[in-house]
Parts: C-alpha cells; structure tokens; sequence
C-alpha cells in the first residue's frame, strides 16, 4: 500500500480551518513523508470572528503537544466556564448552560431526575445553583478540574475564549516549524482531471502552479473548491434558523474578563460577548427578514459594556451544510464545509472534528470510496445533531414580543428534535445518539434554563427515600458554594499558571 500514499495535500486558505489542519497535518501526516502545502491570501483575509469554544479543544491542543499555558498567552486567550443565556426564555430569564455535570447521580438515578422529583416537594434554586461550572462562572472564579472525585472542583469542566487572529498565527507557527510549507497568494484557476473530475491542481495570480493528491477546502463561505468548482450543492437549514447576518466590533474590557461567554437575546436575534484578557469580542447575530442592518448596528453599540474598539464590521452567512464535506479529492472543512450560527460555539469543534475524522480515514491516492462515504455520513451527523440543538434554544422560547420570536415559537422543527423534545417534557428523559456533541447536561441546562419544564420525572427515582435524597441536594448545593468560595479569581488564576504574558496591542481583528 506504501506506493499508494498520498504525495501531497494542498490546503486552501489560512484562516483557523487552514491553520488547524495544517497544525494537526504538521504533526501526524509530514513525518510520514507526505508533503503539506497551505495556500492563503492575505489580501482576502479571514473572517476574523470565532472566538469562544467548547472543551474538547483542550484534546485537540493536548494530541498536538501544545502547553495551556503557552496556548492561552499567545492568543490572550481566557477560560470559559459555559454560556449564560439572558432573555431566552421570557424577557428577564437568565441561566447557565454549564459545562460539567450537574449535583451528582445517587445510586445511579440522574441528578436532575432527583431534582425533578424534590422539586414537586418544596421550592428549589434553579438548576444551576447545583452545577460547580456556573455558579464559579457567576463568582468570576476558575480552577482547573481535581482528580479526587469526592471534590465538587472535580466536576468542573471547561473551555477557552481566544483571540481568532492570534489563533491563527500561533498554529501558522506551530505548522510551519513541522514542516507545512505556506504559500501566499490568490487562487485564480483550479484544474480539474477530465476524466475523474479530481482536481489536480490550483493556479495562483503570480502564475505559480500547486499540484497535489488530495485538497482541503478551507476558503471560507465561498467554498472555492468544494463549491465554485464541483458544485456539491448546500443544504440550506435557514427556515428553521433564520439569523443570516452578524454585525462584531471589539470593546474595552470594563472590569475583570469574566469565565464565560453571554448571550443576549435581542428583538431579532441575540448578542454575545466574549471576553478576552485585552479586550472584549462582541457581536449581533440576526435575521435580516425581521431586522434592518442600521438597527442591528445600534442595538449592538448600545449594548457594549466598554468602549468599541474600531468600527463595527458586518457579515453575512448562509445556514446548512454542503451536502458532501468529502467530493472527490476535496475534503471541506469550517465555513466551506458548512455553518451553523455560533450560539454554542460549535463550528471551531466541527472543524477539529472534521479533522479527527479526516485523520481517522485518511485515503491513499487510489480514494476508496468506502472512507469518503464514511467521512459524509459522520460528518453529516454530526452537523445535524448540532443543528437540533440550536434550533432547540428558538422552539423553546416562550417570547412573543416580537415577529421573530413568534416566528421561531411557531416555526415546525426536524423530526429528530420534536422527538427529543417530546421525551424530555413527558419526563425529563434524554437518551445520547450516536452523533451528540451536546448531551445530557446541556439538554437540561437548555430545557430547564428556558421553561420547559417536564411534566413529570422518572419513576425509577420512586425507588430512593425522599427525605435523604432531600438531605443529599442540600448538602451538594452548601459542598459547591463552599468550594466555589476557595477557588482563585479569574485573572488571578491564569496569572498563577503564567498564561498573561502581555501581548503586542492589536485591539482590532483583521478584516
Ligand atoms: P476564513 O476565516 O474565512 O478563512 C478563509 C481563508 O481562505 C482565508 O485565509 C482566505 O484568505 C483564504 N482564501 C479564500 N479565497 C482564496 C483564494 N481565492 N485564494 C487564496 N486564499 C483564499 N466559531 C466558533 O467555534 N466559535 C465562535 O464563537 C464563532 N463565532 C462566529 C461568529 C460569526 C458571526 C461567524 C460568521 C462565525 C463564527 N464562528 C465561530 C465560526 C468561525 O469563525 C469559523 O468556523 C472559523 O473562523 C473558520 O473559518 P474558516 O477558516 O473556514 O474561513
């Protein structure tokens, strides 16, 4: 089979999609003998926008050898606790949606089954007084996870906010120094193989050619390759999320960056705010069918905590997939591939996983067809079971102050999610799929956090003695804020770890 190994792969842009797969390629593909290529334009740039992440990135870091605190200082990177969602559910709602668990299962029944239960008795907290993530997120406060499982620290699980730019940049390093070779310039012409319809090589604007075995399709929305090139089609999901556009300008940060990213719903739409050691990423995500660009813009300026930092710059994006990441030779990945609005921070993770999985089957030069249909149909799930999830915050919504809200209570959903979402309210039940990236946690922390409140809890929980399970949540509730207490501020806690080295000031990202 070594004949068939692939000579070279020619990745197509340079922003974190390209930069990721050229990392990961850096590490686990050159010391193989295939040669790695990245073409980027810096003239085109990137988009500059993603910013806040979920926590497998911390194994994607850790498979490439990358230190945390290395990796939080280049990118003036920040820890992120979970999101905190306000006026999702009624105007005036606010909760957390935590990473980590919340309370702890007794005696194998779920947490919040007990919790479902004891709440038909006296008056509970909401739910994330019992979750070690979010109150230390609403503290302000960060530890790392403990290995002992009797500490409710052990429960923490986390993410980071990082500066997309300084992301780049750092994995440009980290790839260039194992072997990725970057090339500048723009892609004028792609040609194709007449027989099989693979591409064969890229053309730049200087007239170099770039031939190769396999392409990776990291030119962004436009889809240079995947798209322009062999038209594969897009699945277009905008019915059921309507946002199509985003307005982002950066803000002075006005106090202590805090360990979680927010997200404020809006009369169309909704804002976040991530906030970062230097400055804070803001951003206003809508429909257009419901709101005009000027009045996206304002809401966003009056809503920043710090002063803006640079103007304020406007994006436009379509929601789906391509209906095949892998076609022929060309393998999609970020916003090539796909885009689902970023209210839980999922496309950097779609990236890695696309990469995960690109590794896990990579083809030789014969492209059996047996990898790429098993790339498509995990891919594809994987986009679908993030889609549910997104669509699943809007459904909920109990707003209907204005026609976008309406629109979104009224709206009919996939089948995969009316399905879940039957289950959960009858009795608070979620069962995980194959393809989930959010699981039991997060299906709570959503339904709960907005009002969809089950009709009833589990009966298994019937076999537990009430009044000690009662004892149990209390207990758990006083061992969190006790511990929460103890823990380090924020700042404080990337300071102790060496990860605040101060940065060159370059406030504004590219555009
Ligand atoms: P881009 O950054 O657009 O890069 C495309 C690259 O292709 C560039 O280098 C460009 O120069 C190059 N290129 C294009 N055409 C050519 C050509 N002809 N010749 C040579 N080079 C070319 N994700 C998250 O995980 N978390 C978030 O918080 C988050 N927030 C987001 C907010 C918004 C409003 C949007 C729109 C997206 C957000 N995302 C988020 C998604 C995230 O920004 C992207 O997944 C990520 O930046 C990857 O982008 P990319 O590399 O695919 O594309």
């Amino acid at each position: 089979m070594t004949g068939l190994r692939l000579d070279r792969i020619v990745i197509v842009g340079g922003g974190t999609a390209g930069w990721m797969a050229g990392a990961a390629l850096g590490r686990f593909i050159v010391p193989g003998g295939t040669e790695v290529v990245l073409v980027e334009s810096d003239e085109i740039g990137t988009i500059g926008v993603g910013e806040a992440t979920i926590p497998p990135i911390q194994k994607f870091n850790h498979l490439l050898g990358i230190g945390e605190a290395e990796f939080l200082r280049a990118t003036s990177g920040t820890f992120k606790l979970g999101i905190e969602f306000v006026d999702w559910g009624r105007p005036g709602d606010r909760y957390i949606h935590p990473f980590g668990r919340f309370g702890r299962d007794i005696a194998g029944i779920d947490f919040h089954q007990l919790y479902l239960r004891e709440r038909q008795r006296r008056p509970l907290p909401p739910i994330d007084s019992f979750s070690i993530g979010a109150q230390a997120a609403l503290a302000g406060r960060f530890t790392h996870p403990r290995a002992d499982p009797s500490q409710p620290t052990h429960d923490i699980a986390y993410a980071y906010h990082f500066d997309a730019t300084r992301y780049a940049l750092f994995l440009r390093s980290f790839a260039e120094r194992r072997g990725v070779v970057r090339r500048e310039g723009r892609v004028v012409d792609v040609a194709l193989n007449p027989q099989t319809g693979f591409v064969e090589s890229i053309l730049l604007a200087d007239g170099t050619r770039i031939g190769g075995d396999l392409f990776i399709d990291c030119s962004g929305f436009r889809g240079l390759l995947i798209e322009q090139q062999l038209s594969t089609g897009f699945e277009d999901w905008s019915h059921w999320l309507p946002c199509d556009r985003a307005i982002a300008v950066p803000s002075e940060n006005h106090g202590a960056p805090h360990p979680f990213t927010r997200s404020t719903a809006r009369e169309a739409g909704w804002q976040w705010r991530i906030p970062l050691q230097h400055r804070t990423g803001n951003g206003h995500v809508y429909a257009s069918a419901f709101l005009d660009d000027d009045r996206a813009e304002a809401i966003l300026l009056a809503n920043l905590e710090g002063a803006a930092l640079g103007a304020a710059r406007p994006l436009r994006f379509a929601t789906g997939r391509r209906r095949l990441a892998w076609n022929r030779n060309v393998v999609a990945l970020g916003l090539a591939a796909g885009f689902v609005e970023p209210l839980e921070s999922t496309s950097i993770h779609l990236i890695q996983h696309g990469i995960s999985m690109l590794l896990a089957l990579m083809p030789d030069k014969d492209f059996a067809p047996t990898e790429r249909d098993e790339y498509n149909r995990q891919m594809r799930a994987s986009f679908e079971a993030v889609r549910d999830f997104i669509i699943l915050h809007y459904k909920l919504t109990q707003r209907d102050d204005t026609e976008f809200w309406r629109y979104c209570r009224e709206m009919s959903v996939p089948e995969t999610l009316a399905q879940r979402m039957d289950l959960f309210l009858r009795r608070g039940r979620y069962l995980k799929g194959d393809n989930d990236l959010f699981t039991l946690n997060s299906w709570v922390a959503v339904m709960l956090g907005q009002n969809g409140w089950p009709s009833g809890y589990d009966p298994l929980t019937d076999a537990l003695d009430p009044d000690k399970v009662g004892r149990q949540i209390d207990l758990a509730r006083t061992a969190i804020t006790g511990a929460v207490a103890e823990m380090p501020l924020h700042m404080d806690a990337l300071r102790q770890m060496n990860a605040t080295e101060p940065q060159p000031d370059d406030h504004v990202p590219a555009a």
